[in-house]
């Protein structure tokens, strides 16, 4: 049984009236399956939710607001005089004013602090005026007895203190922004707050962070649309899938400070995400290889036109972890899970202190004792005026924002001396310099890398959103064929094209699945076929595919698959056959071994990888030198085997495609154009080195 029928999700915001049109960092809220909706203000975010309330009355309605419903243990104590969060809820109801063009935190924020001993934990004061006890920086503070973050932020990577009212990423105005609004609410509609209390009503407040999930959000144009969706999504999937249960309790014994749906409960909070489920995308059309009446000769171009016309995805959706992407297709937009660097840190080893601590000519700074180190934080601040050993990829201390050599330095037990002047940040490296949380590096359509992986890594993206392999059938047809193993006599021909067309297609990150060979006898090729439009996205066969007498594969697609013969203009190649066998295309390669390649490469290939959910891939050539003269009639375009020699590209001897060993001693092809040509040495012509294929 589910424990809601309605989930919401709600991205709030602390500051002012964001204006009419949509934009990131306002008010965002979700009900899952619906659309986003944008709340340009909390007033008009008040009246939507309570309104959305009234129409759910009779149903059990989740809500998630992504701001801490606590704060760390002692201080509703102190604020109220009582453990009870929801003392603390009622505190700052009864004292935040609030219109969409101004509001009291930061002078609210301040008196706090004014009753604490030091300076109080409160700041990040973000007015042009000042505010008494409200420091604009957090470097020169202390909590006195709270702790800088609740236990729950301590697991949840990233997060921020609710001490800090400015500044990117901060959350510490919105919860004194949005308690208010959620007391409220909570009142009039007789909300239970989890994890404060059971939920045993028909209405349930719970704090939820989208950064959790991250890894998973969908295209949206303006990030914050596309959160609340995911997460309102995601609740509802959770309890469609038994586990928002086991993720809410998670929250028990949180105390005051409250805690964060799904932290502690990832695992079920990813299984919930996960797109798996998705439908796998209708058939290609039947009619989808059609050429337009009259067409006969088709250019290559034109050719490769109506190809990427004619296909499109085929496969669906999964997840899979980061240390297997290689050749892998991304399904949806991928977004850094967090900074990198995800801290200022420190680009060599030396020694850190205030730029403003130093100035021209010979410094010295007392060293305190201890260091920091990459993954061995400094712990505690650096008084201006000293400094501290720092090694590379160290995390710099709080007070530290230069750091100068240690080449440049002398150094004692208890100082450190070098020349000033330095300039301010040298050596360090700023959060965020090379990708900020929450970017998108991937688009959908991607061909993931070995150096992607790296990437993705670096940025916490364990899991990643890919479609399926495309699987990828290879039949050989022909009665001549045979396999290497065996003897043959010499009017056999050893199977070639199949061993090389498999590992093309895995090459290309498909999955190859090789349907064998079959004779030129129509009902073994017919239920071959059968078989593998069962298992197979795609179907490569190779042979028979002229107009010749033994052409049963031909004649079986013309009758049976909506046969197209494309008659395209290149050499090598025979026309090339396309047809849907079951709603599978199948791409009818010619036999001979040099034609094969040719067309997987200019043709099968792009198709493929359309097939796959990827973009379409044109190969990057290259215009370089001749080494070699050829003249060459208009009409056909023609691919050379080729390779880069001393003096510039060289073709291989013979142009009889017959010639399997011209492919082995290639590292490319040389395209010649449709029209005439006379290539003279020194001209400049198109090279495809394999590479540009993806080999
Ligand atoms: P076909 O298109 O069946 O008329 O074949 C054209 C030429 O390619 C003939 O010489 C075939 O023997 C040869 N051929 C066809 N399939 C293969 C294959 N799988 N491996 C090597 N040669 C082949
Ligand atoms: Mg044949």
């Amino acid at each position: 049984m589910n424990l809601f029928d309605t989930y919401i999700a709600v991205d709030w915001s602390g500051g002012n009236d964001r204006g009419a049109t949509p934009k990131a960092d306002a008010i965002w809220a979700c009900v899952a399956g619906e659309e986003p909706v944008y709340l340009r203000n909390r007033q008009l975010a008040e009246d939507w939710l309570a309104t959305r309330l009234e129409t759910e009355a009779g149903k059990r309605v989740c809500v998630g607001f992504d701001f801490p419903f606590g704060y760390p243990a002692g201080f509703a104590k102190h604020l109220t005089g009582d453990e009870d969060a929801l003392a603390l809820w009622d505190w700052f109801e009864a004292r935040i004013e609030d219109v969409p063009k101004s509001n009291n935190r930061f002078d609210v924020a301040g008196a706090i602090n004014a009753n604490l001993p030091d300076i109080g934990p409160f700041w990040g004061n973000g007015l042009k005026r000042d505010i008494d006890h409200l420091p604009r920086k957090g470097l020169s503070r202390t909590n006195g007895d709270f702790a800088e973050r609740r236990a729950v932020e301590k697991l949840a990577k990233g997060s921020f203190s609710c001490w800090q009212l400015s500044g990117a990423g901060s959350v510490g105005s919105q919860v004194m922004m949005g308690l208010p609004v959620l007391t409220r609410l909570r009142r009039r509609f007789g909300a239970a707050v989890w994890p404060f209390e059971a939920l045993d009503r028909a209405v349930a407040f719970v704090e939820i962070w989208p950064s959790l999930l991250a890894k998973s959000f969908p295209t949206d144009k303006i990030k914050d649309a596309g959160q609340v969706r995911a997460v309102a999504n995601a609740m509802a999937a959770m309890d469609a899938q038994g586990t928002l249960e086991h993720a809410l309790k998670k929250g028990e014994g949180a105390g005051a400070e409250g805690w964060i749906l799904g932290v502690g409960a990832e695992d079920l909070l990813e299984a919930a995400m996960r797109p798996t489920d998705l439908p796998k995308p209708p058939k290609l059309r039947d009619d989808c290889f059609a050429l337009p009446a009259g067409v006969d000769w088709t250019p290559v171009d034109d050719a490769l036109a109506r190809l990427e016309a004619a296909v499109s995805r085929v496969v669906g959706v999964e997840q899979v972890s980061h240390t297997r992407v290689v050749g892998r297709v991304v399904a949806e937009v991928i977004t850094a899970r967090r900074s990198n660097p995800p801290a200022p840190n420190s680009a060599v080893d030396g020694y850190g202190f205030a730029h403003g601590a130093a100035g021209e000519g010979d410094q010295v700074l007392p060293l305190l004792s201890g260091r920091a180190a990459a993954g061995g934080a400094y712990e505690g601040a650096v008084p201006y005026g000293s400094a501290i050993r720092v090694l590379t990829g160290a995390i710099l201390p709080d007070g530290v924002d230069t750091v100068v050599l240690e080449e440049d330095c002398s150094v004692t037990a208890t100082h450190v001396a070098f020349r000033g002047p330095v300039r301010p940040r040298a050596n360090t490296r700023k959060a965020g310099e090379d990708v900020v949380a929450g970017d998108q590096v991937f688009d959908a359509g991607h061909v993931l890398r070995a150096q992607d992986a790296g990437l993705l890594a670096a940025l916490g993206v364990d899991r990643v959103p890919v479609f399926e392999r495309l699987r990828v059938g290879v039949l050989s047809t022909g009665d001549e064929l045979v396999e290497p193993s065996q003897d043959a006599p010499s009017d056999r021909t050893y199977d070639a094209n199949r061993p090389m067309l498999l590992q093309l297609a895995q090459a290309w990150g498909f999955e190859a699945v090789d349907l064998g060979h079959v004779p030129d006898d129509r009902a073994a090729l017919k239920s071959r076929l059968d078989e593998a439009a069962a298992g197979c996205d795609v179907i490569l066969t190779s042979g028979g595919a002229s107009a010749g007498d033994e052409d049963h594969v031909s004649a079986l697609l013309r009758e049976q698959g909506n046969l197209q013969a494309w008659r395209i203009a290149l050499k090598p190649g025979r026309p090339l056959a396309l047809a849907l066998w079951q709603g599978v295309p199948v791409f009818g390669l010619p036999g001979n071994p040099v034609a094969a390649f040719v067309c997987a490469l200019i043709f099968a290939r792009p198709a493929c990888l359309k097939l796959a959910g990827a973009g379409w891939a044109a190969p990057q050539g290259f215009m370089v030198p001749a080494a070699f003269e050829k003249r060459k009639k208009p009409g056909r375009r023609e691919y050379l085997r080729a390779r880069m020699g001393p003096d510039g590209v060289e073709v291989f001897a013979s142009e009889g495609s017959g010639r399997i060993s011209g492919l082995s001693w290639s590292d490319g092809l040389v395209e010649l154009p449709d029209g005439a040509a006379e290539i003279v040495r020194g001209d400049l012509v198109r090279y495809l080195p394999y590479g540009s294929f993806g080999l």
